[in-house]
């Protein structure tokens, strides 16, 4: 068993062999990677870069580390985020549901905040799922800067 050791964290660095998006009207993406994984020390106060080779090509990678503290603060924050775009997702889809189920009389057009609500339920749609993944994944280790090949690379939480 793997346990997590105090003041740091287990990340993933994630070399993308190829990325192909096939098909015309049905679109397939298939992603293959290796990953790597890494022990990174958080700092204690702050956040700190620390550099990353990737396992496969040798890359150097940068990323910055935040501290266990800020790490679970920002985790709350995408939480509340998407604890609030549900809500928003919830009230603009009745709100919709409502009017647009009203039969308007002759030559009166339906409410400016109907196209308003509909704009909101796909933004709320798409970005929810988003928020929520990352409340829970989130480990105050983002990708910073590498070189040339930084498209092809990521850096992934690693969950036990
Ligand atoms: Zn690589």
């Amino acid at each position: 068993m793997n346990r997590p050791i105090p003041g740091t964290v287990e990340v993933g660095v994630r070399h993308i062999l190829s990325d192909k998006v096939t098909g015309f009207l049905v679109r397939t993406r298939r992603i293959t990677w290796k990953d790597g994984i890494f022990r990174v020390r958080r700092p204690q106060s702050g956040k700190q870069t620390v550099e990353l080779n990737c396992p496969v090509c040798d890359a150097s990678l940068l990323a910055e580390v935040r501290t266990e503290a800020r790490t679970r603060r920002t985790r709350v924050v995408f939480g509340v985020l998407a604890a609030l775009c549900a809500i928003v997702f919830f009230a603009a889809f009745a709100y919709a549901v409502h009017e647009g189920g009203k039969t308007l009389p002759e030559g009166q057009s339906l409410p400016t905040l109907f196209p308003v609500s509909v704009v909101s339920i796909f933004v709320t749609f798409a970005v929810t799922p988003a928020l929520a993944i990352r409340s829970r994944v989130y480990n105050g280790v983002t990708l910073l800067d590498a070189p040339k090949p930084r498209r092809r690379h990521s850096i992934r939480p690693v969950r036990r």
